[in-house]
């Protein structure tokens, strides 16, 4: 690793205009944790390393039952798993935060940096996309909110101009009948990263579905929501029948990617299965 000065703004103001005036040279780090790699692998050899770790504002998880959750971008995925807001509001979001890749990531890594990364081997960015979630940026400029879809642009790129952080990621409420369930796959017990995964939120009255937003992550390079499964499965009563054919759709409607962890029609086929699992869990059908 090349050597680097280390730089400590306490606002985001000071921050932004770090990274401004530093234009190419810098390096924002929250936990370190992609960043690190990246600087030990000499992927990126900035002159400067902005540490946004001492910004208070960007710290905390909130629950306002008008507004929803605000989670600081310096929150860390075992705090999002470990808070009880979170369990109680947003239960789906809290189970995914704990089984992102391990204890050590999950105590170090933060939300915003993963979002930031844009790295699709990833699991927050298809749930909080399927929760309806909001990223807000900040710069000298100003304050901009993004939905997940808009602020995730492609594999490895985000809508961040370059003297802009993300502070604060908002999770609107939930309806009182929404339910639903986040599955990723991994190729092997040993593996952190899922191959693939599948996030599905409905609003539904027992086996009725009233709306579905899915969205399938890491076998895609950007998620995105998955309109026509969407469609199918809204005002269905759902089957088993009906869990598999919503899945073939999903299947169907995804630009699989192909790398050395899985071929693209090896992904298509997961994506297929943990799908129809998804849908037949939260529909309450018992599934093979
Ligand atoms: C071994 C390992 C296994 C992993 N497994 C998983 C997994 O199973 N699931 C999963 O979802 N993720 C996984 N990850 C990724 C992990 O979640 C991310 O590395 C982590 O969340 C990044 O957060 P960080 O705070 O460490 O970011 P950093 O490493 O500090 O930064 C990451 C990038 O984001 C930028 N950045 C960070 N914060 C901000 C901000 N607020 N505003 C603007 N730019 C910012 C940095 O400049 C950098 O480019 C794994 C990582 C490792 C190392």
């Amino acid at each position: 690793m090349h050597d680097f000065d280390f730089l400590q703004p306490a606002s985001v103001t000071e921050a932004s205009h770090m990274l401004a005036d530093l234009g190419d040279q810098a390096r924002v780090m929250a936990g370190g944790t992609a960043l690190m790699l990246a600087l030990r692998q000499r992927m990126v050899s900035p002159t400067h390393v902005v540490s946004v770790a001492n910004i208070r504002s960007m710290r905390g998880l909130t629950f306002d039952p008008g507004r929803g959750l605000r989670i600081g971008a310096l929150v860390k995925h075992s705090e999002v798993a470990r808070s009880e807001l979170v369990r109680v509001h947003y239960p789906v979001l809290a189970a995914m935060a704990a089984q992102v890749a391990n204890p050590q990531v999950r105590n170090q890594g933060t939300l915003g940096g993963n979002l930031c990364y844009a790295d699709p081997s990833t699991d927050p960015p298809g749930c909080l996309l399927a929760h309806g979630a909001q990223v807000v940026v900040a710069s000298t400029r100003g304050e901009r909110v993004l939905s997940i879809d808009e602020f995730l642009v492609d594999f490895y790129a985000t809508a961040l101009a370059p003297d802009e952080l993300v502070i604060e990621i908002r999770v609107p409420l939930l309806s009182a009948d929404a339910s639903g369930q986040y599955t990723r796959f991994l190729r092997t017990a040993a593996e952190h990263r899922p191959l693939a995964s599948v996030a599905l939120m409905t609003r539904r009255n027992g086996r009725h579905c009233h709306e579905a937003r899915i969205v399938v992550g890491a076998s895609v390079s950007v998620p995105r929501r998955l309109t026509r499964a969407e469609a199918f499965l809204a005002g269905k009563t759902v089957t088993t029948q009906v869990a598999a054919d919503a899945a073939d759709i999903v299947a169907a409607e995804i630009s699989a990617i192909s790398d050395a962890r899985g071929s693209e029609e090896f992904r298509r086929d997961m994506v297929r299965v943990i799908s129809r699992r998804t849908i037949a869990d939260v529909f309450g059908l018992a599934t093979a």
